[in-house]
This record gives structure tokens, C-alpha cells and sequence, in this order.
């Protein structure tokens, strides 16, 4: 068997085009190490050959790969009309098995020297059908398709695909990932666009508790799937929340320890070449992302800092997350910040010029160096295994 992915945007790319291409093949590889497959691409399709044995991960990968549109798993034949028609009549034999009644079938002919066209195809093989299933046009219970290119290929039940780029074609983002239901969102927004994308969380232990930490570790796992691998940078941050506790006006706490945060991220990005800090911050959600509090954090962070959720609602925000499968890890009950360090009256509208003179006088900056540098790093893979990576 044969699977056969169709090329998404990719094809609009220009001049692009041929770095697209060849990075989905690498990725598409990298998904299928130590697997017996073969990854060609042609004329604006992506093929994978490979054994039964394999059919499963090949499915998952492309459940997952960003920069397809589709794919469908395909009898492929010589490219004459016999040997069409006896690919046709062993799908449809599965497909009537499966209870269908109708069929209908589809076909396309971008080798323009086969002998017959596309409605001549339709009418011959459909002809094999008959036996099984009666034709319906307007509302088939199955849809055969017939593709001849440089060779002929018959499928059924063709699978939409993830869309977006390929990863790794639009630079690295370090994304400050939580246990919530956002931050994941945001970071597959990014890696939908072609970003390679690298974990940062803050842990305040023992206030935040380690079921918390292993949900973002679950979460970041989730992500590997469509990134092929990504690091985790476990920052500990209790000291400096401590402080922020302490000698932060309590309305501000929230606010300081974000921007604490952006501090370390700063460093985080510097470190791992990031080109950009990715947030899940949506406007308008909480006290903390109002858009003059939202000014306070950008102001501290020295990268490009992006919220691709921005303009979305809640329901939107769910929609992707239960798509991305991290819906029911966020909505697990364990806090990634903790009551005790949460305003009752949090501020709305912080002001630039404030948040300097409050950040100064709590001269945090030795500890968020420390937490930089006391920080775990774990690699999470697409295969699902995990690394502890040590620097
Ligand atoms: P999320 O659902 O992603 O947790 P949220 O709606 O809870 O977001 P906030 O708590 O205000 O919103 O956090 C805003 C953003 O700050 C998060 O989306 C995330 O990018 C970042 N963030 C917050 N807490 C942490 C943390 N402990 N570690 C890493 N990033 C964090
Ligand atoms: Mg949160």
C-alpha cells in the first residue's frame, strides 16, 4: 500500500517551494525513523510506501504533520485502464463489505497522454461497480477515487490533513507553556505556522504541586506530536515569587511575577536562539491581560512577543484544543499558580513607568538569574519517549 498526502500552501510558495518540500520529507522521515518506509515526493504530492506492520505510526504521522491538506491511504497500478479497473473493483468489495449500498467515482487525469479522459475513466470503471453498488452522484455512501499520474492510484476515504507548514520553516519560538488550556493552543498556532517551537515553565514548588508539572509535561508531549520533538525548560521559581509576595504591592502580584517571567524568557530565548516569546494570552480573558497590563509584560520582554490567541473566545480556544487533544489534561483540577499568591483586587490598567519602579525596588535579579540557570530540561519526542537533557 501506498499512502499519498496532498501538499498544502506549499504550493502557492514560490521560489519557496522546493525548501517546503524538502523540509516535509525531513520531517516526514524523522517521524518514521527506524521504520522500513519510503518518502517520495512528486508533482505536488507526498508518498509513503510502506508495510502493514507500519500502517498505524504512518496514520498517526500524518494525523499530525503541518503541510498537508489531506492524505489517503491507496492501491496504486499500472497505468492502464485494466489494471484500474481491477483496483477498483477490490476497493469497492471493501467498501460494500463496510455496508455501503452507493458509490460514486471520482476521477482525475493530470498524465494527459493516458488514452482516455476523466469522464471516460468514470464511465469504465464505474461499469465493474455495478455488481456491487448502484451509482449515486448527488449522495454516495462511498466515493471512489481514481488519480492517474506517473502511476494510477485508487482510494476511498480520503483524511483531511492539519494544514499550515512544515515545521521548522518559519525559525524557533520559546513559548511559555502552563497547564492551562491556552498556552498549548497558542504554541500549535505557531508550529501550524512553521515555527519550531521550545518550552519554558515555571514551577513554584511546593505551591504548585508536581501533578501540576507532570500535566505540563503531558502537555508538552502532546506538542511533540506536531513539532517531532521539543524541549521542556523546567524553570523553579518559588524564591522569586516569594519576594514578589513580599515587595510587591499586593494588587501588583500577578502583573510582577509575568513580568519576572518575561525576565527569564528573555534569558530562555537568548539561550536556545529563539527568535520570539509566545504567550496564550488572550484579550480581555483575566484581570492580568487587559491591554495596558498586557503592555506592561511586552515591555519587559526583549524579543518580539506573540499572542497568537489574541482574538479569540474561549469556544474557539476549546475547538483547538480538543483537535490538538490537550483539552483533557488543561481541564485537570491541579493549579499551575497558586491561590496564595493571587490578588483579591488585581490591577487592571498597570502603568509602564509603575511596573519599573516596582520591579527595581524588589531586586529580584540575582534569583531569576539562579532560577535560570537551576532550571530541568526534558526533551520530549515524537515517538513519546523522553529525555533528561543535562548542560
Ligand atoms: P493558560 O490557559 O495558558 O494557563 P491563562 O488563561 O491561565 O493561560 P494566565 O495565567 O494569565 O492566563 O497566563 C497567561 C500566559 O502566561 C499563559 O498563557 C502562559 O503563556 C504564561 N504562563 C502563565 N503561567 C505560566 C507558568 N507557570 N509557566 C509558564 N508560562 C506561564
Ligand atoms: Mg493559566
Amino acid at each position: 500500500m501506498t499512502y499519498l498526502a496532498k501538499l498544502g500552501e506549499l504550493t502557492l510558495k514560490g521560489s519557496n517551494l522546493h525548501e517546503f518540500e524538502r523540509l516535509l520529507v525531513k520531517n516526514t522521515k524523522d517521524c518514521l525513523k527506524d521504520k522500513d518506509v519510503q518518502v517520495t515526493l512528486h508533482a505536488g504530492r507526498m508518498y509513503i510506501d510502506c508495510k502493514e506492520e507500519d500502517f498505524e505510526i504512518v496514520e498517526f504521522t500524518l494525523n499530525h504533520l503541518l503541510g498537508i491538506t489531506g492524505w489517503a491511504k491507496t492501491r496504486v497500478c499500472e497505468r492502464e485502464i485494466e489494471s484500474i479497473k481491477q483496483a477498483v473493483l477490490e476497493e469497492a468489495k471493501i467498501q460494500a463489505e463496510k455496508g455501503c449500498k452507493t458509490f460514486k467515482i471520482e476521477a482525475r487525469r493530470s498524465f494527459k497522454q493516458f488514452p482516455l479522459n476523466s469522464y471516460e475513466i468514470c464511465c469504465e470503471t464505474a461499469g465493474v461497480v455495478e455488481d456491487l453498488m448502484k451509482v449515486d452522484v448527488h449522495n454516495p455512501d462511498c466515493i471512489i477515487t481514481v488519480e492517474v499520474r506517473e502511476r494510477a492510484f485508487v482510494y476511498c476515504d480520503s483524511q483531511t490533513g492539519c494544514r499550515g507548514l512544515p515545521v521548522g520553516c518559519s525559525g524557533k519560538g520559546l513559548l511559555l507553556l502552563s497547564g492551562g488550556l491556552d498556552s498549548p493552543v497558542a504554541g500549535y498556532r505557531m508550529l501550524r505556522r512553521g515555527m519550531k517551537i521550545e518550552c519554558c515553565y515555571f514551577h513554584s514548588y511546593p505551591y504548585t504541586s508536581e501533578e501540576a508539572q507532570k500535566k505540563v509535561e503531558d502537555l508538552a508531549q502532546k506538542l511533540a506530536y506536531y513539532g517531532i520533538s521539543t524541549y521542556l525548560n523546567i524553570i523553579p521559581f518559588t524564591d522569586v515569587q516569594m519576594v514578589i509576595k513580599e515587595k510587591a504591592p499586593e494588587a501588583w502580584s500577578t502583573l510582577m511575577l509575568r513580568v519576572c517571567m518575561m525576565k527569564v524568557a528573555n534569558m530562555m530565548a537568548h539561550r536556545v536562539h529563539a527568535s520570539c516569546i509566545i504567550t496564550g494570552e488572550s484579550l480581555g480573558q483575566v484581570a492580568s491581560q487587559t491591554i495596558e497590563n498586557m503592555s506592561v509584560t511586552e515591555h519587559f520582554a526583549e524579543y518580539p512577543l506573540l499572542r497568537p490567541l489574541c482574538g479569540l473566545d474561549k469556544e474557539e480556544i476549546i475547538q483547538t484544543a480538543n483537535f490538538i487533544d490537550t483539552y483533557e489534561t488543561s481541564i485537570l483540577p491541579y493549579e499551575d499558580c497558586c491561590v496564595l499568591f493571587s490578588p483579591k483586587h488585581p490591577i487592571l490598567r498597570g502603568k509602564v513607568s509603575d511596573a519599573e519602579e516596582i520591579y527595581k525596588n524588589m531586586q529580584v535579579d540575582e534569583l531569576i538569574t539562579e532560577s535560570y540557570k537551576n532550571r530541568v530540561i526534558k526533551k520530549f519526542n515524537f515517538d513519546g519517549t523522553v529525555e533528561q537533557i543535562s548542560e
